[in-house]
């Protein structure tokens, strides 16, 4: 399978310059013109590599770059930031949550290209994200497995995404909003009562256990770690 890039970019101009150039190296590439339009493809559609653009309407680069590095599932994401000017380049070297690489405008398209490949070739020994122990309940996310006091859990990949993502964040109250947008990977404002289906799912799975998953009245959802067995 061809390897997925997005492609955040308010300028048309250059938009179409990148995709026709990245298709042509035998990428797949998605566009967003936007910074809003682009986090939601970014969590929605889990490129390989992301080509973000610093100035966009809506988030901008480094607004999306925080994102993209504060949450696991995108934490390692390749991204390679534009900047329009070197001024720029100065406070992208300076940010804590740095990109992979940065071009300045104008660039060749060739070298955009060159660098998406270098960078994908060092992304590949994958990093395994570790097991997460809550607990009685162990989620491995490399074989997504889900087990509880030993036994396997049977869960939908979606089950598995949100219960994953709440062991992560253990303690942390998580807004139906946040969890409709980093779990689903899409804004659906209005059809919040999706998490609550999955929830409720996940707590009948969970069966004595289900207390781990709080509910946190006009906020959202928490998962409380249980303490640590003795033994
Ligand atoms: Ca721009």
């Amino acid at each position: 399978m061809p390897e997925f890039v997005l492609v955040i970019e308010d300028e048309k101009e250059i938009r179409d310059l990148l995709r026709y150039n990245l298709e042509r190296a035998g990428f797949r590439v998605a566009v967003a013109s936007d910074g809003d339009d682009g986090l939601r493809q970014v969590f929605a559609a889990r490129p390989d590599a992301l080509v973000l653009d610093l100035m966009l309407p809506g988030q901008n680069g480094l607004e999306i770059l925080r994102e993209v590095r504060g949450e696991p599932a995108t934490q390692d994401l390749p991204v390679i930031v534009l900047t329009a000017r070197a001024a720029e380049m100065d406070k992208l070297l300076g940010f804590e949550h740095g990109a992979d690489d940065y071009l300045t405008k104008p660039f060749s398209p060739r070298e955009l290209v060159a660098r998406v490949q270098a960078l994908l070739r060092r992304s590949k020994p994958g990093k395994e994200s570790p097991a997460i122990q809550r607990g009685a309940l162990r989620v491995d996310a490399q074989s997504r497995e889900v087990t509880l006091e030993g036994k396997r859990l049977t869960l939908t990949p979606r089950e598995f995404d949100l219960l994953a993502f709440l062991a992560r964040h253990a303690g942390r109250v998580l807004s139906r909003e946040e969890l409709l947008r980093k779990v689903w990977g899409y804004d659906y404002l209005g059809e919040t009562r999706t998490v609550d289906v999955h929830v409720r799912r996940l707590r009948m799975k969970l069966g004595e256990s289900h207390p781990m998953i709080e509910t946190v009245t006009g906020a959202g959802y928490k998962f409380v770690a249980p303490e640590p067995a003795t033994s």
